[in-house]
C-alpha cells in the first residue's frame, strides 16, 4: 500500500521504518530535514508539505505528532491536509491528543469523506522500534478492520476501543492510573525501607500480595530491585517525567470537561509538575520515588 507518514520524531520514525520493513511504499513529511533523512535513506519517498503529501496518491495518513495544536495545524491548517486530500483517502491520527480534539478532527475529515481513526500507543520508543506497540483504537468497526494489516506492521496489541476519541480515552484512562500508581509504590516502598525492610523482600511480598502491579512487579522505582527498571540506571530512557506530566494534563483536562472528579489523578498531576520543576523532566517518570527518598538513593 501507498501511505503517507507524517511526523517521523521518537516514535513515527521507527514506526515510519516498520512499514518499509512490512513493504510498503511511504511518502513521509517531517519539519526536521535530519528525521525525513533517516526515512529516505531507508526507499521513502519526501514530499515538501502536507498538502503536497495529501495530493499524493496515498491511500492512507498516519500522522505521529507531539500534541493537539501540532494535529490541528496539519489537519485543519489553511494548508492542511483536508483541505487538499481526495474523498476516500483513510486517517489515522497516532498522536496522544486529549479525546474532543480527535473527535473534532473526525467529524471533520467524516464530512469530506475521509474515514478517521484516532490510534494512540503504548509502549514506548522500544515498542516503536521493535514492532510491539499497542494501539488504542477509535472509529468505526468498519474502519478499524481495514485498518487492522497496516497497525500489526507496527504493533502487536492492536484494541477497538469504540468510536471516535475512543482510543484517546483509553489511553488517557491507562496512562492516569499508572501515573498514580506509580507514586503509591514509591510511598510504599520508601515507607517500608524507612521501617527497616529490605527493599527487595518488600518488592517481593508486594508481588505476590494484593498491592502488586506493573509499577511494582515490572518498573519497581526503588533502585536495587529490579536489574533492569530505569530506577538501576539512574532513572535515564523509559517515560520521560514530562511525558507523564503532559498525559496527566489531557487526563484532567478531559475529567473536567466531563464533569468528574480525578482526585488522584489532579494530586499526581501536582507531584510530577513539581518534580519537573525542581529540574527532573528528562528523567524516568519513576524517578519521582526521590519526593520520598531525596536524591542520593
Ligand atoms: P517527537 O517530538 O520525537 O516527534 C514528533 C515529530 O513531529 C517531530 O519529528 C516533529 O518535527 C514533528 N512535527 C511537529 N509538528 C509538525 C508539523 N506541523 N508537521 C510535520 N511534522 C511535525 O515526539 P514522539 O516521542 O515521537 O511522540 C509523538 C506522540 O506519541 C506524542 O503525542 C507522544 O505523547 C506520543 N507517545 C510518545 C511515547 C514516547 O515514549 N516517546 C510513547 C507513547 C506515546
Amino acid at each position: 500500500m501507498n501511505i503517507g507518514f507524517i511526523g517521523l520524531g521518537n516514535m513515527g520514525g521507527p514506526m515510519a521504518l516498520n512499514l518499509l520493513k512490512a513493504g510498503h511504499t511511504l511518502e513521509v513529511f517531517d519539519l526536521v530535514p535530519a528525521s525525513v533523512q533517516r526515512l529516505t535513506d531507508a526507499g521513502a519517498h519526501a514530499l515538501a508539505s502536507p498538502a503536497d503529501l495529501a495530493r499524493s496518491q496515498v491511500e492512507l495518513i498516519i500522522t505521529m505528532l507531539p500534541a493537539a495544536r501540532h494535529v490541528k495545524a496539519v489537519y485543519m491548517g489553511e494548508d492542511g491536509l483536508l483541505a487538499h486530500v481526495a474523498p476516500g483517502v483513510r486517517l489515522i491520527d497516532s498522536s496522544t491528543i486529549d479525546p474532543m480534539t480527535a473527535r473534532d478532527v473526525a467529524a471533520a475529515a467524516a464530512r469530506q469523506g475521509n474515514p478517521m481513526l484516532d490510534a494512540p500507543v503504548s509502549g514506548g520508543t522500544g515498542g516503536a522500534a521493535a514492532g510491539t506497540l499497542t494501539f488504542m483504537v477509535g472509529g468505526s468497526a468498519a474502519d478499524f478492520e481495514q485498518a487492522q494489516p497496516v497497525l500489526a506492521a507496527m504493533g502487536k496489541n492492536i484494541v477497538h476501543c469504540g468510536g471516535a476519541g475512543n482510543g484517546q480515552v483509553a489511553k488517557v484512562a491507562n496512562n492516569m492510573l499508572l501515573g498514580i500508581s506509580m507514586i503509591g509504590v514509591a510511598e510504599a516502598m520508601n515507607l517500608g525501607v524507612a521501617l527497616g525492610m529490605d527493599a527487595k523482600v518488600l518488592a517481593g511480598v508486594i508481588n505476590t500480595s494484593s498491592g502488586r502491579c506493573w509499577s511494582s512487579d515490572t518498573y519497581n522505582p526503588f533502585p536495587g530491585v529490579l536489574d533492569n527498571a530505569p530506577a538501576a540506571r539512574g532513572y535515564s530512557g523509559g517515560f520521560g517525567t514530562d511525558l507523564m506530566l503532559k498525559d496527566l494534563g489531557l487526563a484532567t483536562e478531559a475529567a473536567k470537561q466531563a464533569r468528574q472528579p480525578v482526585l488522584l489523578g489532579a494530586l499526581a498531576q501536582q507531584l510530577y509538575q513539581s518534580f519537573s520543576a525542581q529540574g527532573h523532566g528528562e528523567l524516568d517518570f519513576s524517578a519521582i520515588i526521590q519526593l520520598y527518598t531525596g536524591t542520593s538513593q
